[in-house]
């Protein structure tokens, strides 16, 4: 048998991993700052465009290191400005990754899980089950490969993407470790240089792990809450029978004030028509978050095949706003953005076009997901 070298990829190496990488080959530790630049701040992935390290050095990293994002599987631009790229991450499943600009803003919204196992009743990528954690690599592959498309050379100096958002696909707490590495790229001025306030993490509320997020770095905060009650919340965000609300708004609080500075809690709340979008519900939910410093954003539900959800009419929507507004919260309504890509947000289905076969005809990354499984079992018994 024969040994080949695995080797290291460098894209989701953070500045202190990049050192040690470094050191451990014997070389200066400055040269990870270099590295990092051309990765990050101009989009190489090729070691000879890395013009002023020298050319032994190049050699030597071409041997025992590569930097290597996830596979573009389609990239597709909306009629409103939104993109959306799908990738191929290293399990064989795909992911979607969501670019939304609004005047001076532009938002990335990124996916941390192929699947999710929390399975939420009204969400498309809980559907599929959970498929497998990406890398930090394939995290932050995922700004690499949006922030290259726009060709911003180098990244820190003209910026499409002013902020990133942990709302794509996956539940970023159960992918703990990569997920914080990766965000620590985002805000680094060697990676993407994105301010704290403008890098957030969204939970359905995973308890502890809200707690170990505060011990390792200080990114905004959103909490996917949906129902103003633990009955309903049980029967939504099925992790609530774990981690009940009390339990959960008080892991929140904690996180905030471990920020050392003041900034609020996003609370985000997915309307579904007849289910928690009555005024009852909004009376609740203003009692609930009375002592709480947030913003709600009210996300009116995005349709998928067999849900069994509606969107709330635009007057329900009004209505349920109103109720919050009066009683003084900060109350943003989520537009829907790129419909015609299938980029909404939460509706991450997972749709692939099949371009191969040049239909209109889409393939859910489910269906791929079976079909990688089918073909890992197949290896696997090769
Ligand atoms: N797993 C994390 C982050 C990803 S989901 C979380 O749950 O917070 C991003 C947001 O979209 C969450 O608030 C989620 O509940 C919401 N969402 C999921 N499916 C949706 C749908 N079909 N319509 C509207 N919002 C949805
Ligand atoms: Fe997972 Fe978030 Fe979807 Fe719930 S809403 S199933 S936690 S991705």
């Amino acid at each position: 048998m024969t040994t080949s070298t695995v080797k290291t990829n460098l894209l989701g190496l953070t500045q202190q991993e990049m050192e040690k990488f470094f050191d451990s080959i014997g070389e200066k530790r400055f040269r990870a700052g270099q590295v990092m630049k051309w990765i990050h701040h101009f989009g190489v992935d090729d070691f000879d465009a890395m013009t002023n390290v020298s050319k032994a050095l190049r050699d030597k990293l071409k041997v025992i290191a590569e930097v290597r994002g996830p596979e573009v599987v389609s990239e597709d631009i909306s009629t409103d400005g939104t993109r959306k790229w799908v990738v191929r991450v290293a399990s064989g499943s795909c992911v979607e990754t969501v670019y939304i600009p609004q005047g001076k803003r532009g938002t990335l919204c990124v996916s941390s899980q192929a699947g999710c196992a929390l399975d939420c009743s009204f969400c498309s990528t809980g559907k599929q089950g959970f498929n497998s954690n990406l890398t930090a690599a394939e995290v932050i592959g995922q700004v690499w490969i949006a922030n290259k498309s726009f060709g911003s050379v180098p990244a820190t100096v003209d910026r499409a993407i002013t902020n990133v958002v942990m709302m794509g696909m996956g539940e970023p707490l159960l992918n703990f470790d990569n997920v914080v590495a990766a965000m620590h790229l985002m805000m680094d001025d060697l990676g993407y240089g994105i301010s704290k306030r403008r890098v957030t993490l969204s939970t359905s509320g995973v308890v502890p792990m809200i707690d170990e997020l505060a011990k390792h770095i200080d990114v905004s905060l959103a909490l996917s809450l949906h129902a103003p009650n633990d009955a309903l919340r049980n029967q939504l965000v099925p992790i609530n029978k774990k981690y009940p609300l009390k339990m959960l708004l008080e892991s929140c609080q904690r996180y905030m004030s471990s920020l050392g500075e003041k900034r609020v809690l996003t609370i985000e709340y997915t309307l579904l028509k007849d289910i928690n979008d009555k005024v009852e519900h909004a009376v609740e939910m203003v009692e609930l978050l009375k002592n709480i410093p947030c913003k709600i954003n009210l996300i009116p539900f995005n349709p998928f095949p067999h849900s069994g959800y509606e969107r709330p009419s635009n007057n329900a929507i009004r209505r349920f706003q109103d109720q919050l507004h009066q009683a003084g919260f900060n109350v943003t309504v989520r537009t829907t953005r790129g419909e015609d890509i299938d980029a909404a947000c939460g509706q991450l289905v997972g749709q692939v076009l099949d371009r191969t076969r040049r239909s209109e005809r889409y393939i859910a990354v489910r269906e791929l997901n079976a079909d990688s499984d089918l073909a890992q079992n197949a290896a696997n018994t090769n």
